[in-house]
């Protein structure tokens, strides 16, 4: 016995499990479920019930995408301000200015998978002006913090 019975695996897994990180160790944070050691955790996530949450979480994964939606939104609608307040330019111009930002929130995180599908919502929304045109998507910022603006897209 001594001092080297400290560092046996038994032992080791008494402390670990005298901490509690046993728990934290095995336990399916998806289908919040605990299993009991490493072989029963490897069970669990070939289980049919896990797989399935899998699917759900894959297909779902609805708060972390909206999160990064309405960051990107509002990142390239603040660098339209701020770039091409007055000014009708391509979108496509716009957004490889946006991207050039090396911390700029990836489209692939958002809910949108094309710039066109973007800009129509930006043009649906209000937040922009949009047009199609030969030329492809121009985009047009629309100032709301001013009235002398108000009128102009009157026909
Ligand atoms: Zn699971």
């Amino acid at each position: 016995m001594g001092k080297n019975e400290f560092l046996t695996p038994k032992a080791i897994a008494n402390r670990i499990k005298a901490k509690g990180l046993q728990k934290l160790r095995w336990y399916c944070q998806m289908c919040q479920k605990q299993c009991r050691d490493e072989n029963g955790f490897k069970c669990h996530c070939m289980s049919e019930s896990h797989q399935r949450q899998m699917q759900v979480f894959g297909q779902n994964p609805t708060r972390i995408i909206s999160g990064y939606s309405e960051e990107f939104e509002s990142m390239f609608l603040e660098h339209m301000k701020r770039s091409h307040r007055f000014s009708r330019i391509a979108a496509t111009v716009v957004y490889n200015e946006y991207i050039s930002d090396r911390n700029h929130v990836h489209m692939n995180s958002t809910k949108w998978t094309t710039l066109t599908e973007f800009i129509k919502y930006l043009g649906k929304a209000g937040k922009l002006k949009v047009e199609e045109t030969p030329k492809g998507w121009f985009i047009t910022y629309i100032d709301n913090d001013s009235d002398s603006v108000q009128g102009e897209d009157e026909e």
